[in-house]
Order: structure tokens, then sequence, then C-alpha cells
């Protein structure tokens, strides 16, 4: 029969692509629930699901911060019946730590992490019983480095990482399969519109150098990056797909294949020392992002590293 897909966060972006996606399956392999906050923002999803909408795409209303909603979302389900939970609302947060009030650093956490943890915790007791299960959780490169200004998000990526890698070990002895998808940057609405917020702001309680370093120096160069390296979200629905249908799923997915030499970079110096400094060359010495990439290279063909990406194609 039809696999019984559950997505957080379908009204935009990389969610609503991969319910599209599922849902438009040729063989029909899969039934979508494609969940959001509020269905008032539906539309772009009905739209591109098309004839799959209402067949094998259906709707429901889920807010990851909340017990009641979540609860009512599952119950609402046929025996409580999800094969595959993808884990993909999550929230971004940029800025100099000074400048941003703990309250706001909270909320990043409290959909990032706790959001997921609050789906697993209904979803898995179900998945360990029947002795069957994916959960798939849309963390980011930056949950496996972290990235200048981006402290708390990376944090909050990082938190579950940790949480999965843990939790990895006891699912296998139930036969439910726990996987990491880890976008490089992703062109979606979001990021345009966090910049511009960004711009807006004027980073109240930080230095001038900082607030100098963060506007001008980051913001630019963080823009450079996603024009350059950045993959569509129709990139990170297929790589999704691959994990779903692989017969064995790796636990981590890195996407993007320029990313993965930084990734390995911390692996190569242990100390931490090459990605620090690595970064510290990128952000203040402008172009030098390829002497990284070229150092990082040298680590990976010296023979001792090999780090492997999933591909969209
Ligand atoms: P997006 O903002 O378009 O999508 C996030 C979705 O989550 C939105 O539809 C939003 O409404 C929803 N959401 C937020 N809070 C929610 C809540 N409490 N309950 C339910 N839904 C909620 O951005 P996106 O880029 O598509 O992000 C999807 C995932 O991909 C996120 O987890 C993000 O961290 C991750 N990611 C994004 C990028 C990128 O560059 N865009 C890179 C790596 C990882």
């Amino acid at each position: 029969g039809q696999k019984v897909v559950l997505i957080t966060g379908c009204s935009s972006g990389i969610g609503l692509r991969m319910a599209v996606m599922l849902a438009k399956d040729e063989k029909k392999r899969y039934h979508v629930i494609a969940t959001m906050r509020d269905l008032k923002r539906k539309d772009k999803l009905v739209e591109a699901a098309g004839d799959a909408y209402e067949k094998t795409l259906s709707l429901a209303v889920l807010d990851v911060c909340s017990d009641d909603s979540v609860k009512q979302c599952i119950n609402g389900i046929k025996d409580r019946h999800v094969d595959v939970l993808i884990n993909n609302a999550g929230i971004g947060l940029v800025g100099p730590v000074e400048s941003i009030p703990i309250e706001e650093m909270k909320k990043v956490f409290e959909t990032n992490f706790f959001g997921v943890i609050r789906m697993i915790k209904e979803v898995m007791p179900d998945m360990k019983k029947r002795r069957g299960g994916h959960i798939i959780v849309v963390s980011s490169v930056m949950g496996l480095q972290g990235v200048v200004f981006n402290d708390v998000y990376a944090a909050s990526k990082f938190a579950m990482e940790g949480f999965c890698e843990s939790l990895a070990v006891q699912l296998l002895k139930f036969n439910v399969t726990l996987s990491m998808i880890e976008p490089g940057p992703v062109r979606t609405e979001f990021e345009a519109k966090m910049i511009q917020d960004v711009k807006q702001k004027d980073c109240p309680g930080a230095d001038p150098d900082t607030v100098h370093y963060f506007k001008n120096i980051y913001l630019p160069s963080a823009v450079d990056i996603f024009e350059a390296f950045g993959q569509s979200p129709d990139d990170i629905a297929r790589c999704t797909k691959k994990v779903i249908e692989a017969s064995r799923p790796r636990f981590r997915n890195l996407t993007n294949p320029m990313y993965s030499p930084i990734v390995a970079l911390k692996y190569a110096d242990e100390t931490g020392g090459l990605s620090v400094h690595a970064f510290y060359h990128m952000l203040f010495n402008m172009g030098s992002l390829m002497h990284v990439c070229v150092t990082a290279m040298k680590y990976l063909t010296c023979g001792c590293l090999r780090t492997r990406t999933i591909s969209p194609n």
C-alpha cells in the first residue's frame, strides 16, 4: 500500500516542494499529509500540487510549537499511522549576539529543536511498536559547522544533530530509521526576506565595529554565497526522496558538494584551528573562499579523509 508521509512547514520553501514531489510520485507510492500552522496559507501548495491535491496529498493544521496542535493532528490520522515523518519546519536567525534578546533566541530553539522533539515524541512510540518507520530531520550544514553571525541558529541545529545521533542507536534496535538532511544555502524567499529585514535593523547593543562586520562584510558575502552555491528547494526535495527510497538510508546526508570540504575541515584538524582560521580568512580576507576550498581539497585528496554528499540528480 501507500506510505503515509507527514511533513511539517509546507506553506513555503523546501517543505512545499517536498510535499509536491512526493505527492506526484509516478508510482503513487505516497500519501502526503502536508501540514502548516495556518491553512489560510495553503494556496501556493494547492496550486503546485495540481491534480494530486485531495488524492495523494491532503492538508492538516500543525504548529510544531504546540503540544495540543501536534496531538490533534496525529490523532486525526487513521490509526495514527505515519510511515515517514519529515521534520522540515524551522526558522533562521542572524545577527550579532549582543543585539538579540534571549527571548528571540528561545523561539529558535522552540521551533528548530523542541518542535522536532515534540513531533518525534508523538510519532516514534507507534513506529517502535510497529517495528518500522523513517524519521527525517531537515538539519543544515550549520548543524555540523558553525557559521559567523548564525550563532544561535547553528546551535539549534547542532542540538538536533546531537539529539538524533544519540537516538539513532536505540531506534536501530526497533527497525526505525533516522536520517538527517544537511543542505547548504537554499534559495527560498525566506532568505531574501531575512536579509532585507536585517538591513533595516540597527543592532542595538552591538558596538560599531561588530555592526560593520555584520552588515558590510558578512551580509554581502552571504548574498554572494547564496547566489554562487545556493541550491533550489527542488534539489533538496529530490535528495530527500532519494533518502526515503534508499534500501539502506544513510544517517547524514549533505546535499551540496561545495560544502563537504568545509565540513571536512573540522575532521581534518581535531583542534578546530583549521575551521576557525578558514572562516576567519573567508570573512575578513575577501575572495579567499577559493583558497579555503583548495586547502580543504588537499586534505581530502591526501587519502585520509573522504566525504560524500547525496546528489539531487
Ligand atoms: P521557509 O521559511 O520557506 O520554510 C519554513 C517553514 O516552516 C515555513 O513554511 C514556516 O511557516 C514553517 N514554520 C515555522 N514555524 C513553524 C511552526 N511553529 N510550526 C509549523 N511550521 C512552522 O524556509 P526553508 O528554507 O524552506 O526552511 C525549511 C527547513 O530547511 C528549515 O528547517 C531550515 O532550517 C532548513 N534549511 C534551510 C536552508 C536555507 O538556506 N533556506 C539551509 C539549510 C537548512
